[in-house]
């Protein structure tokens, strides 16, 4: 599932899939930490192998994006950091986010607009990258079902470079 999207960029193999504590079970959220992703514990019980049944498309675009920080933190990007500057601006709490105008219930750092943002990968910080990929993993998946399908163009044009060579530390964001 993650090779679709991040080719041999990552190392796979040190990836950790962890059953998270009271944090993640009271947030429902994720964390990802370097190679390790923790889930809520009914989201571990269910899904660690996000590959299978009973996984729905929509957790499947979950574990994509959470892989994405993978990616970011296995080319050399302090995640932890980053999102820790997103969590002091406030960034993490509400849920006034919107995918391409849409409301997603989520906090503002998630924000994007792919089409009114007119903007290249790198501007985009460690969470819009992780949805960015995980929207166009849900075009290839689902393609006309996909609510972003009608995009494909822009987020292919976003991704570009990221899909010609995932190795590419420029694509990191820039902040
Ligand atoms: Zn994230």
């Amino acid at each position: 599932m993650a090779r679709t999207m991040f080719q041999d960029s990552v190392d796979y193999d040190v990836v950790l899939i962890c059953k998270g504590g009271i944090f993640h079970d009271v947030t429902g959220n994720a964390r990802t930490l370097g190679n390790e992703i923790t889930l809520p514990t009914k989201s571990y019980d269910r899904y660690k192998d996000f590959s299978v049944s009973p996984a729905t498309q929509g957790k499947k675009n979950w574990f994509i994006h959470e892989m994405a920080h993978v990616w970011q933190y296995q080319l050399g990007y302090d995640t932890s950091l980053a999102g820790a500057c997103i969590f002091m601006r406030g960034d993490y709490f509400g849920d006034d986010a919107k995918h391409n105008g849409n409301p997603v219930n989520k906090p503002m750092a998630y924000d994007l607009h792919i089409i009114k943002d007119d903007k290249d990968f790198p501007n985009y910080n460690i969470e819009q990258q992780a949805e960015i990929i995980a929207h166009y993993y849900d075009i290839s998946i689902r393609k006309t079902r996909s609510d972003y399908y009608q995009y494909r163009d822009i987020y292919y044009k976003i991704l570009k470079e990221f899909f010609s060579d995932p190795f590419n530390r420029d694509l990191l964001p820039t902040e």
